[in-house]
C-alpha cells in the first residue's frame, strides 16, 4: 500500500544541510510509490521549498515564522504538529542531527507514535517498514520492523544516498500560518565554535587528531591538510581533554558520529569509544608511529611514522594533484 510520508528539512545560514535530501530519499522509499511532503520550518525559507521538490519531494509545505528564526523545541514542535494535523501522515523523517534527535522524539512522544533513531538504511516490504540502524557502538547492526502506526524516523547523514537533483520537477509549495505561542525559550545569540568551515557531521573528507599531536598550536597542521582536501577537521576525545582543541570536534560515543569516504586519524591510538564514531567511514587510513596502535586493526591503509614528518608531506602532495 502506498503511504504518504513527511521529510523534514533543516536549514542552516539559508541553506539546506545535506541530510534534508537524504530524508527525503528516504522518504520516497517508505512511501512505496505514494507522497512524499517535504516541510520546512523557520524563517524566510518559502523561498527555498522549490529545492525539496528537486530532489524528489512531490510537493512542500512551509511553516514561516519571526518566532521560527532559531530551533526552539517549543517553537518547532508546535509547527510540526501543525503540519503533522493538517497532512495525517504515515511517516515522519528527519535528520539525525541535533534538531532531529530533539523534535522526533518529542512529537513521537506526543503523538504517541514509534520512532526508529539514527537509521542508516530503509526499505519497504508490503505494508512494513524495515530501518537498517546501528547498536553495540556501531559493532552490530540491527533490522527494525515497523508494522503500523504513524513512525518517526532520524536519518543519518551521509548514508541513505540523496535522490539525483531534477530541477525541471515542480509541486506546489503551499504556507501553513501556525500561531507558535508560549514559547519558553528564546534564542538570543548563535555562537559558533567549530574550528573549519565544513560541517563535521556531513563531511566527506574527515581529517581528526588525537593526543599524538601534542598541541594546540599544531592542530594548524590538520587544518592545512583539510584546507587541501576540503575536509573537516575533527578530532580524539584525549585531544579535547589535552584542550588541544574544542569538544565540538569530538568524534566517537560520547561526541559526533561521522561516516565520510574518507577519514585520516592522526595520532589516535584508536580506543573503542573513538571508533565506535567512526568506524564505518568509507576509507579510513591511519597514520600513527607506533605499529601496535589499534586504530591499525580497522584502517583501510596505514602509516607508521612521525605525524610531523608525514602529515605536511602528505599536504605538499595533495597540493599537487
Ligand atoms: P591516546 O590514546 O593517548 O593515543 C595517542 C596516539 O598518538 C598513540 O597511539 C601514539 O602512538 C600516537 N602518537 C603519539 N605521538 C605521535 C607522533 N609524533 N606521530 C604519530 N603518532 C603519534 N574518546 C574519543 O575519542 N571519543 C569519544 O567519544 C570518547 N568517549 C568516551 C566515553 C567514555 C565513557 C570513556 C571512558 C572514554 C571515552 N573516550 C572517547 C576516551 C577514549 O577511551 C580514549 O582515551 C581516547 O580516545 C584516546 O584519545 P587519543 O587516541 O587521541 O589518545
Amino acid at each position: 500500500m502506498t503511504k504518504k510520508v513527511l521529510a523534514v528539512g533543516e536549514i542552516r545560514d539559508g541553506e539546506f544541510r545535506n541530510v534534508s535530501f537524504e530524508a527525503v530519499a528516504a522518504a520516497k522509499e517508505i512511501s512505496a510509490g505514494g507522497e512524499v511532503v517535504g516541510v520546512l520550518l523557520g524563517e524566510n525559507v518559502s523561498s527555498l521549498g522549490n529545492e525539496l521538490i528537486a530532489y524528489g519531494a512531490d510537493r512542500v509545505v512551509v511553516v514561516d515564522s519571526d518566532k521560527l528564526a532559531g530551533y526552539t523545541p517549543d517553537g518547532y514542535s508546535q509547527a510540526l504538529q501543525a503540519v503533522i494535523d493538517q497532512e495525517s501522515p504515515e511517516g515522519i523523517v528527519l535528520g539525525h542531527t541535533a534538531i532531529g534527535r530533539d523534535l522526533a522524539p518529542k512529537l513521537a512522544a506526543r503523538l504517541n507514535s514509534g520512532l526508529v533513531s539514527d537509521a542508516t538504511g530503509v526499505e519497504t516490504a508490503g505494508e512494513e517498514f524495515i530501518f537498517t540502524r546501528p547498536i553495540y557502538s556501531g559493532k552490530a547492526f540491527e533490522k527494525k520492523v515497523v508494522a503500523e502506526g504513524i513512525v518517526f524516523a532520524t536519518v543519518r547523514p551521509n548514508n541513505i544516498p540523496a535522490l539525483e537533483k531534477d530541477e525541471s520537477r515542480s509541486g506546489d509549495v503551499a504556507s501553513l500560518d501556525v500561531d507558535i505561542k508560549d514559547l519558553r525559550t528564546i534564542i538570543k545569540d548563535v555562537v559558533k565554535n567549530t574550528a573549519s568551515g565544513v560541517d563535521l557531521s556531513e563531511a566527506s573528507v574527515i581529517v581528526a587528531g588525537g593526543r599524538g599531536m601534542k598541541g594546540s598550536e599544531n592542530f594548524t597542521l590538520l587544518d592545512e591538510l583539510a584546507n587541501v582536501l576540503g575536509a573537516a577537521v575533527g578530532a580524539s576525545r584525549g585531544a579535547c581533554d589535552a584542550e588541544y582543541c574544542d569538544y565540538a570536534l569530538q568524534i566517537g560515543q560520547t561526541g559526533k558520529v561521522v561516516t565520510p569516504d574518507l577519514y585520516i586519524a592522526v595520532g589516535i591510538s584508536g580506543a573503542i569509544q573513538h571508533v565506535a564514531g567512526m568506524s564505518n567511514s568509507k576509507v579510513i587510513v591511519a597514520i600513527n608511529k607506533d605499529p601496535e596502535a589499534e586504530i591499525f586493526n580497522i584502517a583501510d591503509y596505514g602509516i607508521v611514522g612521525d605525524l610531523f614528518d608525514v602529515v605536511p608531506k602528505l599536504t605538499e602532495e595533495f597540493k599537487n594533484v
